[in-house]
């Protein structure tokens, strides 16, 4: 059976809203939310509050510098393939899965033609790699399952 897969021309900024992180403090599961700019951005964002569920860290970041995730370990990374596999949340590690899932993958194309910035088009060539699929999905599941449930609704 084939399954398809339509590049929706998401962008890495479509997913940065919310990231997951190891908490600094206890190491566990928390979660970085990015505030809008007044333009509803979220590309220059100006703030971010970093929440942990486990051991209640709080921290609240204005104008926090650099670029998104460097402040913190990602939680959702792993070895895969010989290669480092990471998402932002599980919104973004599941698109991933739904590419690597399919066996039929269409570009994205709007009224200026075929896009190349979609965060698809930029996977590195080890994901879009058939022969390294069943080994994704296998990563993606195990990642899937470190995110705690209460995380997931
Ligand atoms: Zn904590």
């Amino acid at each position: 059976m084939d399954h398809k897969f339509q590049d929706e021309g998401k962008t890495i900024y479509d997913f940065i809203y919310e990231f997951y992180v190891k908490c600094p403090q206890c190491e566990k599961f928390a979660v970085v939310k990015s505030f809008p700019d007044e333009k509803g951005s979220f590309l220059f964002y100006e703030k971010r509050s970093l929440i942990c569920g486990f051991c209640g860290f709080i921290k609240v970041y204005k104008n926090s510098p650099g670029i998104i995730g460097s402040d913190y370990p990602l939680w959702l990374e792993s070895n895969c393939c010989g290669e480092k596999l990471w998402a932002y949340n599980l919104e973004h590690l599941e698109y991933i899965e739904r590419f690597v899932y399919a066996s039929i993958r269409e570009g994205y194309c709007d009224e200026h033609g075929w896009k190349n910035n979609s965060m698809v088009s930029r996977l590195p060539k080890w994901i879009k790699n058939g022969k390294n699929r069943d080994e994704i999905l296998r990563c993606i599941e195990k990642m899937r399952r470190s995110v705690p449930e209460k995380a997931r609704a």
